[in-house]
């Protein structure tokens, strides 16, 4: 499979549905538009005051996402396993609630972490570009090459089904009931476009669980290229992308003109030196709080323990 465009193919709408199901391009085209919308107006390049971290902490012992605390006094902030701090004392005396013994951990720490997860990154470039290409060319390109074959199975079974029609339509005798007494003679035509008829549904049935499972690998594969940018900012060395002919060319466009631009001094000398919270929005899955310490989950698909 040469270079592969995913997103050209999502405007190839035949008579065997797009490649990539409806629901992600509409997903694609919004993301689409909510990145032009930020490219016309600099001042909406900011995600909200939304706290990044909100939702993204999750209990490394009970699965649950941790809460956020601030001492009245607002010298200390803090996260906690939302099981511990609902959880009332007088209930555990009861025995009527269980509470997660999850440590607290303290924004700052969780911040740096974070901060030391996406210094990580330039170091795990290769390994993100490995990544990428076996999406395109492993699990796409099979999953391509099955639909291509389903595809071709369904047109051979739907081009018979139209030569049984087509003869069905005229005058028939062959189907003549038998003699009396005896079964009706069963119409060898009607049984195969029975046939016919249901393996075309097993077919698309077959195509449906293919896209939804290419969806998911499209989406990775987003991730990783955005994320590949991010290093490339903060290395230095921004590169062409290959490509940017043909086919391809609509979707190097696409991310070439939305590129992200890291904010100013967030990063210096390829380091992240403070923390943001719309990089941490825009790339990072969630992170799991443990015992001893952080995993730091990227929405590409890989992850970084952070001791701590
Ligand atoms: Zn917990």
């Amino acid at each position: 499979m040469k270079n592969a465009g995913v997103l050209p193919q999502y405007f190839v709408e035949d008579d065997h549905g797009p490649i990539v199901p409806k629901a992600v391009y509409y997903q694609v085209q919004g993301e689409r538009k909510r990145r032009s919308a930020l490219m016309l107006d600099p001042s909406k390049l900011r995600f909200g005051k939304r706290l990044a971290l909100n939702g993204r902490l999750i209990c490394g012992h009970c699965g649950r996402v941790l809460k956020r605390y601030v001492k009245p006094d607002e010298t200390k902030t803090d996260w906690r396993c939302r099981q511990r701090a609902m959880v009332k004392k007088s209930n555990l005396k009861e025995g009527t609630g269980m509470r997660c013994d999850l440590r607290i951990v303290r924004e700052a720490d969780v911040q740096n972490v974070v901060a030391m997860a996406f210094n990580e990154l330039p170091s795990m470039r290769d390994e993100l570009i490995v990544a990428q290409e076996r999406l395109l060319t492993g699990e796409i390109g099979r999953i391509d090459a099955l639909l291509s074959t389903l595809n071709g199975q369904q047109d051979q079974m739907e081009n018979r089904l139209d030569q049984l029609a087509a003869t069905m339509e005229e005058p028939v005798n062959t189907t003549v009931v038998s003699e009396v007494g005896g079964e009706p003679e069963v119409d060898g035509s009607s049984t195969e476009v029975e046939f016919l008829k249901a393996q075309i549904v097993s077919i698309r049935n077959q195509k449906n669980a293919l896209y939804a499972e290419r969806a998911e690998h499209a989406n990775k594969e987003v991730q990783l290229r955005i994320l590949l940018e991010l290093v490339e900012q903060m290395t230095g060395e921004v590169q062409e992308i290959e490509g940017g002919s043909g086919a391809c060319y609509d979707y190097e466009e696409f991310f070439r003109r939305t590129r992200y631009t890291v904010p100013e001094g967030v990063i210096q000398d390829g380091r992240m030196v403070r923390f943001d919270n719309d990089l941490v929005i825009r790339y990072l899955e969630n992170i799991l709080v443990e015992d001893h310490g952080y995993t730091v989950r990227f929405k590409a698909g890989v992850e970084v323990k952070v001791e701590g």
